[in-house]
C-alpha cells in the first residue's frame, strides 16, 4: 500500500472514493478522506469546498481510488451473543410468548456448540462493517471472544426474576458477573430483562446501583402487544404464558401501559435505551421522553418482523424527535447480524428516508448513546472511527448503498 511520508515523519493515506459520508454533515460527492497509518481521521476534502485542495491531492501518486462509499464503523446497538446458536432453530411469526417458549426450551446446549457459535457471529459481525456492539448477557461465556475481537463490546448484564424474594441473589449474580466482565478489560451493566420479568425489589436494586455506577443501561420494552394487555388488564397470549410459569402469583396488573408502568422503576440519572418498542403509542413516546432526560430508543426491525410480523412506531418516534438507534437483536431471532440489512429493512418501510438519515442510527447516535463519541461515529478529525468500504456493483454512483454488495473495512 503506497504510503507518503511527509516532513514530520508523519503518514497519511489519501482515500479518493465516489462518495464519503461523514455523518456530521453532508454526503460529500468525489471527496478525499485523509487518514493516519492507525485510521485517525485528519481531513476529509471536499471538492465542492476547497477545489485547489482537491486538485492539489488528486496529483499525489499515493492517493488511493477507492470504488463506492465510505461511511464510518457500523455500531449494532442490541445483540445478545450467547444465543447465536439458536439460529434458525425457532420457529418465524410465533409472537413473543411462544418465541420466548422456544428460547427458554432450546437455549441449553454444548459449551463447545455455544462458543462456535459465538465466534462465528462476532467474526460475522466484523465482515459486515461492525466496530461496536451493545450486547445483552447472562453468562461469562462471551468474555474470551470479546477480549479478542476488534470490534468493542459493551456488555449488558441482564438480570430477571419477578419474585422479590430472589432479588437480593440475582443481584448479587449480576454484580458478580459485572465484576468479572470488567476485571477482564470489558465495560458492562446491570440491566433489567423486560418490563415485565422483574420485581419491584430487583428494579430497585438495579436502580441504586445505575445511579452509582453511571453507565447506560437498557430494557426490553413493548416488544408485543400482549405486554401491554398483561399491564393493562392481567390478560392475552403473554399473561397466560407467563401465569403458566407459576411465577407471578406476586403480580397484578397496574391499569396503565407496560411503559408507563415501568418507567418510575427505571433510574433517571442515566442514559436509559428502551429495546423493541414495537407497539409503544404516541401517548407513551410522549410520557417517557418527559419522564427521562437521557432517553434513546432502538428498534430492531428484522427481529419484529421475525417474531412479530410488525414494524415498530418509527414515524411517531421521528415526529417526537427521539434519540434512535437500531439493533440486530440475536440469531434467534434474525437471520443474520448485519446492520446495513436493518438499515434496508427501515427504507422498504420509509422510502422517504435517505441513506444518510438511517446511516446516522447506526454510527453518530449509538456513539453517543454509549458515550464512544470522541472515537467513533463520524468522520471528524481526531476520531478514530473504523473506515468501511461499501460496493455496490449495480449502481456505482447512487444516492444509497443499502444494496452494497462488497463491505470492508479499510482501517
Ligand atoms: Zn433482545
Amino acid at each position: 500500500m503506497p504510503l507518503f511520508y511527509d516532513l514530520y515523519g508523519m503518514s497519511w493515506q489519501y482515500l479518493h472514493a465516489d462518495r464519503i459520508f461523514p455523518v456530521a454533515s453532508d454526503p460529500v460527492r468525489d471527496g478525499i478522506l485523509v487518514v493516519d497509518v492507525a485510521g485517525k481521521i485528519d481531513a476529509l476534502i471536499d471538492p465542492a469546498h476547497s477545489p485547489e485542495d482537491h486538485h492539489a491531492v488528486l496529483l499525489r501518486e499515493d492517493i488511493r481510488k477507492v470504488k463506492g462509499a465510505l461511511v464510518p464503523g457500523f455500531i449494532n446497538s442490541h445483540c445478545h451473543l450467547e444465543l447465536s446458536h439458536l439460529k434458525e432453530k425457532i420457529a418465524q411469526g410465533t409472537g413473543l410468548p411462544g418465541f420466548l417458549k422456544s428460547v427458554t426450551t432450546q437455549r441449553q446446549a454444548d459449551r463447545e456448540l455455544i462458543r462456535q457459535a459465538m465466534m462465528d457471529a462476532n467474526k460475522e459481525m466484523e465482515k459486515g462493517g461492525i466496530i461496536a456492539v451493545g450486547d445483552i448477557s447472562n453468562t461469562s461465556d462471551s468474555i474470551t471472544i470479546k477480549q479478542g475481537s476488534t470490534i468493542r463490546y459493551h456488555t449488558f448484564i441482564e438480570a430477571f426474576d419477578l419474585h422479590p424474594d430472589y432479588a437480593e441473589e440475582r443481584f448479587k449474580s449480576a454484580l458478580e458477573l459485572e465484576a468479572e466482565f470488567i476485571s477482564s478489560g470489558l465495560t458492562a451493566s446491570i440491566v433489567p430483562h423486560a418490563t415485565y420479568t422483574v420485581s419491584d425489589s430487583l428494579f430497585r436494586l438495579i436502580k441504586e446501583h445505575a445511579g452509582h455506577a453511571g453507565m447506560p443501561i437498557c430494557i426490553h420494552n413493548q416488544e408485543t402487544e400482549d405486554e401491554d394487555d398483561l399491564f393493562m388488564t392481567g390478560e392475552g397470549e403473554l399473561a397466560r404464558f407467563l401465569f403458566a410459569t407459576g411465577k407471578y402469583s406476586h403480580w397484578n396488573p397496574t391499569g396503565q401501559s407496560a411503559l408507563r408502568s415501568t418507567l418510575p422503576m427505571l433510574p433517571v440519572s442515566t442514559k436509559l435505551l428502551l429495546v423493541h418498542n414495537t407497539f409503544s403509542q404516541s401517548s407513551d413516546i410522549q410520557f417517557a421522553m418527559n419522564a427521562v432526560p437521557d432517553l434513546w430508543w432502538c428498534l430492531c426491525p428484522a427481529a419484529n418482523a421475525y417474531i412479530e410480523s410488525s414494524f415498530p412506531p418509527l414515524e411517531k418516534l421521528i415526529q417526537h424527535r427521539s434519540n434512535i438507534v437500531l439493533g440486530t437483536d440475536s440469531l434467534a431471532s434474525n437471520t443474520a447480524l448485519s446492520v446495513l440489512h436493518e438499515m434496508k429493512i427501515v427504507h422498504q418501510y420509509h422510502p422517504e428516508l435517505t441513506f444518510n438519515q438511517i446511516l446516522k442510527w447506526v454510527t453518530l447516535s449509538p456513539a453517543e448513546f454509549f458515550g464512544w463519541n470522541n472515537q467513533f461515529g463520524s468522520f471528524e478529525k481526531g476520531k478514530t472511527p473504523g473506515v468501511i468500504q461499501l460496493i455496490d456493483e449495480k449502481s456505482d454512483h447512487g444516492e444509497d448503498y443499502f444494496n452494497a454488495t462488497e463491505i470492508s473495512r479499510l482501517f
